[in-house]
């Protein structure tokens, strides 16, 4: 074996979900948002120049409007390129003691990407037997804590006070709350930064904003905490934001009754279609998401799933312990929910 081989970095990578691009396909297997963005997103699209230069990197105008937006000052925000991004960059910030971090057994399946990417050991921390986040477990040693409320693949929303006890816990290190999925009924932790500088509250406008193609994402939190990230992000690529992201962002950010209105068209879709998956016989824990983690009372996951494939429908399917029976299903459209909705009705007749 070559002596060099020894050295080089193994990791194993995240598997992001499938994106097939075949047309006419129905496609509810990576959370994204089945509207488009707002159409002064789309219009501010047409007038984008200046890519001859490079970006501001300082996000400015981005970092102001969210800043306007939140009602936080603009050293409270921090922008990245997608959540994914900002996240990584607060593993690197934030999870250096040496004592392991924690988060749930089964949640964001990045978060131990990262924690080998960087080096930083943890620990899971199960979640109860209704895939519930236990706060009392997270009240023990740790080098900080990570978790996604909403939590993913669960779709459930754990209540703030809850939330607040794993924090007021943990004030000697960093809390990161991962809301990639508040805007679909959650309440943000945001209300708890005036109260707790160990907090950090990451948001992302890839489901709720329709714009997963920009990749844009964000983390609220102290100032010395953000100054913290910025210092990160500046030793690593000062121009990570492209030109186009940052404007088409604001514009998003500038249209908040269309966001509104897309928030509120998914949660009724979501609504009827849990209704229409009891009464075909799926279990599913409460979703306060753009998706449903359903099982069936008899019919394994796995066949439907593939079963569905076949059908031009892609949900998503893990085959791993304790969820080897679930489906993640996207909420598309009401007319995708439809043709979703009928494929199971066909196929569990037919078995
Ligand atoms: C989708 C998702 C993200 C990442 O989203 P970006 O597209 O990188 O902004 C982060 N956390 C969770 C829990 C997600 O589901």
């Amino acid at each position: 074996m070559k002596a060099y081989l020894k050295n080089i970095r193994q990791v194993v990578p995240y598997t992001p979900g499938e994106q097939p691009k075949q047309p006419g396909i129905i496609k509810l297997n990576t959370n994204e948002n089945p509207y488009p963005p707002s159409p002064k997103v789309m219009e501010k699209l047409c007038q984008i120049d200046r890519l001859r230069m490079y970006p501001d990197p300082a996000v400015t105008e981005l970092v102001e409007a969210i800043a306007d937006y939140k009602g936080l000052s603009k050293d409270q925000v921090f922008v990245g390129v997608g959540s994914d991004d900002v996240l990584a960059m607060c593993f690197m910030t934030f999870f250096n003691s040496g004592l392991p971090i924690l988060f749930p057994d089964i949640t964001y399946s990045f978060y131990d990407v990262w924690a080998e990417l960087f080096r930083v050991p943890f620990q899971t921390v199960p979640l109860d037997q209704d895939f519930k986040i236990v706060p009392e477990d997270y009240k023990r040693p740790n080098g900080g804590i990570i978790i996604a409320n909403p939590n993913a693949p669960t779709g459930i929303f754990m209540p703030l006070d809850e939330v607040e006890s794993i924090i007021a816990a943990n004030q000697e290190v960093i809390v990161i709350v991962d809301e990639a999925y508040v805007d679909f009924g959650g309440t943000s932790a945001q209300c708890l930064l005036a109260r707790y500088d160990n907090l950090i509250v990451v948001q992302t406008f890839s489901k709720s904003r329709s714009m997963a193609g920009m990749r844009i994402g964000y983390a609220m939190g102290s100032s010395v905490l953000i100054k913290a990230l910025n210092d990160v992000k500046y030793s690593f690529n000062s121009y990570t934001m492209n030109q186009p992201s940052i404007v088409l962002g604001k514009a998003s950010i500038e249209d908040d009754s269309y966001f509104k209105n897309t928030c509120e068209s998914i949660k009724k879709t979501r609504e009827w279609v849990k209704k229409e998956l009891r009464e075909l016989g799926f279990r599913f824990p409460d979703s306060k998401t753009n998706f449903i983690f359903a099982a069936h009372e008899s019919v394994p996951a796995e066949d439907i799933f593939l079963a569905a494939k076949k059908e031009n429908i892609f949900i998503r399917y893990f085959k791993k312990p304790r969820i080897d029976n679930y489906l993640r299903i996207t909420i598309g459209t009401d007319e995708e929910m439809k043709k979703f909705i009928q494929f199971l009705k066909n196929y569990l007749d037919e078995r």
